[in-house]
């Protein structure tokens, strides 16, 4: 279900955002920044505020410049965009001063950074450090581990759901599920009004609705 690859997350989402041909420092703060733009944004939004940052050279100094102002117009419509400008800021200089206008390399350093929680630092460190620490568990992840019980009791938040996850899943297999599933649960297996008739879990899934 997986196999064509267009679901936007492969199209738009974090890994698709950052200038690739960047320094290796500059390359990982904006994997970092588009991590705290995404949450609670559609990729589409994400992709775009991206875009519109990276137009003006999208670093650490060039961030610590700009004024809060023309930053929040830039990011808008993100979700949360004021708390965004706020948070971008005070970890932006914290880079600066404590990392040298590098990231983190370990996620109990990323998730102390204004702004950054466990799935953002998860994918922080498969993204920028190209080291698979945990499973980036987003609401699509939560969402369908729990439909499909994949997690022995039902969880009641992405943290539990990591956990419940990694308890069982083969390491190798960390990274990947993250895209895999966000893609299916942007396309078929949706929040409200899951496509079950088109999708080919239906047998064996006990959240399938089969009329
Ligand atoms: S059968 Fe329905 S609820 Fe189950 S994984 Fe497929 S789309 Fe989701």
């Amino acid at each position: 279900m997986r196999s064509s690859r267009d679901a936007p997350v492969d199209r738009m989402g974090v890994e698709k955002c950052y200038d690739s041909s960047a320094p290796p420092q500059v390359m990982r703060y904006q994997v970092l920044l588009s991590l705290m733009l995404s949450s609670q944004t559609k990729d589409e939004v994400t992709s775009a505020a991206m875009l519109r940052l990276r137009q003006r050279g999208l670093t650490v100094d060039s961030i610590l410049q700009m004024d809060d102002v023309t930053l929040g117009e830039i990011i808008y419509p993100v979700g949360f965009w004021r708390n965004k400008v706020k948070y971008i800021k005070q970890t932006t200089a914290i880079l600066k001063q404590k990392y040298g206008g590098d990231i983190p390399s370990t996620v109990e350093e990323l998730v102390k950074l204004p702004g950054v929680g466990p799935k953002m630092a998860h994918l922080a460190m498969h993204i920028a450090w190209n080291n698979v620490s945990g499973i980036g568990v987003d609401t699509h992840v939560h969402r369908i581990t729990n439909r499909l019980k994949w997690v022995k009791k039902e969880t009641r938040s992405p943290e539990e759901t990591r956990v419940a996850l990694e308890d069982w899943l083969p390491r190798d297999l960390w990274r990947e599920i993250n895209w895999l599933l966000v893609g299916f649960g942007q396309q078929t297996c949706l929040p409200v009004n899951p496509r079950c008739r088109e999708c080919l879990n239906q047998d064996i899934c006990p959240a399938a609705k089969r009329r």
